[in-house]
C-alpha cells in the first residue's frame, strides 16, 4: 500500500491568495496510486448498497467513472450550467473560492434510486450539499458520498445534512 499523500501537491495561494490548493495531478501521473485512490474511494458504499454513482464536473468525474466500474453501477454527471441537452435541473451554491452551479438531467435518476456521490475534495462542503438537493430533486435518494480528500479544518462535512461521507485522506 502506497501513501497517497505523497502523491498530493500542495499549491499555497492559488486559485487566490490565501488557498491552499490540492493538486491531484501527480496522483492522476501514477496508474497505481489511481487503483488505490479508486480502490479505497469505492469503499464509501453504506451498508444498504447503492444502485447508481453520481460525479460532480470536473475532477470527480475521474474518479466517478472507475467508482462506477468497479461497483458495477452506472454512472451519472453533475455537470457546469450550458453543457447538458434536454430538461435540465439546476441548483446554485458556494464555492471555497467563488460562486457555481450545478445541473443534472431530469431523467438521468431513477426514482428511489440510492445514489453514491463522488467529488475530488470536500472543503466547505457546498458542492456536495447542491449535488445532494439536485439528487433529491430527481426523486433520488443521496445515501452517501465519497471524496479523495477531506479538509477537516472547513468542516465541510456538517453541512451534509446527515449524509454519509467517507474521505480517504484528511487534512
Ligand atoms: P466546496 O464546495 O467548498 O466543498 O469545494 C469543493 C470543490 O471545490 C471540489 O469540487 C474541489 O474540486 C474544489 N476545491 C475546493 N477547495 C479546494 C482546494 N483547497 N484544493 C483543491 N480543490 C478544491
Amino acid at each position: 500500500m502506497t501513501d497517497l499523500r505523497q502523491y498530493i501537491r500542495d499549491v499555497p495561494d492559488f486559485p487566490k491568495p490565501g488557498i491552499l490548493f490540492r493538486d491531484i495531478m501527480p496522483l492522476l501521473a501514477s496508474p497505481q496510486a489511481m487503483a488505490q485512490a479508486i480502490y479505497a474511494m469505492a469503499q464509501g458504499v453504506p451498508p444498504g448498497g447503492i444502485d447508481q454513482v453520481v460525479a460532480i464536473e470536473s475532477r470527480g468525474f475521474l474518479f466517478g467513472v472507475g467508482i462506477a466500474q468497479q461497483l458495477e453501477r452506472g454512472l451519472v454527471l453533475l455537470r457546469k450550467p450550458g453543457k447538458l441537452p434536454g430538461d435540465i435541473r439546476r441548483h446554485q451554491y458556494a464555492l471555497e473560492y467563488g460562486n457555481d452551479s450545478l445541473e443534472v438531467q431530469a431523467d438521468a435518476m431513477r426514482p428511489g434510486s440510492r445514489v453514491l456521490l463522488v467529488d475530488d475534495v470536500l472543503a466547505t462542503g457546498g458542492t456536495l450539499a447542491a449535488a445532494a438537493q439536485l439528487v433529491q430533486d430527481c426523486g433520488a435518494e443521496p445515501v452517501a458520498s465519497t471524496v479523495l480528500i477531506e479538509l477537516e479544518a472547513l468542516r465541510g462535512r456538517e453541512r451534509l445534512d446527515g449524509m454519509a461521507l467517507h474521505s480517504v485522506l484528511r487534512y
